[in-house]
């Protein structure tokens, strides 16, 4: 049996190696590192599978959520709510720009952000929401869209993690995720569900205005180059990078429905063990797997862990710590009493090996052990 891994980039590099290399090689050969025809032509293709009219490539994920709030407006001391349980680059740039992290609780069945309490943090300050697609799932799109509507607030959605996953409204509306708010973004960090081989990142709008604005600030706030109408950043999505994802996208479908067996198996394995829950699947979303989540109850996190890393299985904990608890962004305002859901999670769930080359024998490997240390 080969080792078992969170994630296996080389496997699924090895499986279409001749058309990756082929596409490097052909960006070597033309020296066009910056701007080549390949990123344009990764962009068409990404607004289309997604159903958004416009992409714009970034240099990754972070810098695609401080963009959108950029292109918003967003000014200093505007309030932006935002999950509690979720990786720090969500909150990191709302803080970068001096804008105010409110931060809210998530929903116990699928980790997300609850709509009530972001109706319960509105001040007269907010100005935002972003919504998380945690794990590989959407928030609950509709009451946040409804919230935003009615209190006349930005959506920006994280997509880091859920590319591909589709939510459903309650009138049969389909939507992918990242294109229901004013803007979504993504992240290409090879160990996503779309990854590239370094960093990268995107975003999208179905607004012509928004998508020039977004443009406009990731090129150094210029339209006309050496004019600078406002002050931007230098973000953009390599060439390389661009030629890499041309080809992965192709294979998304199948990488997402590689990733849903995986984690189909591990559900019929797991659904009845007495000390972990199986992540919950929302009625209105589909599940993309970013991360493979159980919680567990009854046992000691570190000793599952330990025992499963003694044996060859690697797990990870999505994330320890609540970002109200991290240092850089405690605030006398929260309470253990305002996230008692994100709290119990981070110190109750255990991710496990998820990933689109999973091998039947390493698959038996996992259930085996996992089933026997939490039954
Ligand atoms: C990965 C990730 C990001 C940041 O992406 P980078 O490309 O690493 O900057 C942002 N938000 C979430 C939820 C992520 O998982």
């Amino acid at each position: 049996m080969q080792k078992v891994q969170m994630v296996d980039l080389v496997g699924q590099y090895n499986k279409i190696k001749p058309e990756i290399d082929e596409a490097i090689f052909s960006v070597l050969e033309s020296a066009l590192f910056i701007k080549g025809p390949q990123v344009k032509s990764f962009e068409d293709n990404l607004a289309n599978y997604l159903g958004a009219k416009h992409a714009i490539g970034v240099a990754n994920g972070t810098d695609a959520l401080q963009i959108a709030m950029m292109a918003l407006g967003l000014k200093p001391g505007d309030e932006v709510i935002t999950a509690d349980y979720t990786y720090v680059a969500t909150a990191e740039v709302i803080a970068l720009l001096q804008l105010k992290p409110v931060l809210v609780e998530c929903n116990p069945q699928t980790f997300t952000i609850d709509p009530i309490a972001i109706e319960k943090a509105i001040t007269d300050k907010t100005k935002a929401i972003v919504p998380v697609h945690l794990f590989g799932q959407c928030a609950d799109m509709e009451p946040i869209m409804e919230i935003a509507k009615r209190h006349n607030l930005f959506v920006i959605e994280d997509n880091a993690q859920a590319i591909g996953a589709e939510y459903t409204f309650s009138n049969g509306l389909k939507q992918k995720a990242g294109c229901i708010g004013d803007i979504g973004s993504t992240s290409f960090f090879p160990s996503k569900n779309l990854g590239c081989f370094g960093d990268g990142g995107a975003l999208y709008t179905n607004s012509d205005e928004l998508a020039a604005k977004i443009r406009m600030i990731a090129n150094h706030g210029q339209t006309i180059q050496y004019y600078h109408d406002e002050i931007g950043v230098n973000s953009r999505l390599d060439t390389l990078q661009a030629a890499v994802l041309n080809v992965k996208l192709k294979y998304l479908d199948g990488y997402i429905a590689s990733r849903q067996k995986l984690a189909d198996a591990y559900d019929k394995a797991f659904a009845n063990l007495a000390h972990a829950k199986i992540p919950f699947r929302a009625s209105n979303s589909t599940h993309v797997f970013h991360q493979y989540t159980l919680v567990l109850c009854g046992k000691d996190r570190n000793d599952v862990r330990a025992a499963l890393a003694a044996i060859g299985i690697p797990s990870m904990i999505y994330y320890p710590v609540e970002l109200h608890n991290q240092k850089a962004y405690q605030d006398n305002k929260y309470s253990y009493k305002d996230f008692p859901i994100t709290c119990e999670l981070c110190k109750s769930v255990l991710s496990l090996p998820m990933h689109t080359e999973m091998q039947e024998d390493q698959l038996e490997f996992i259930i085996q052990n996992v089933t026997k240390l939490l039954s």
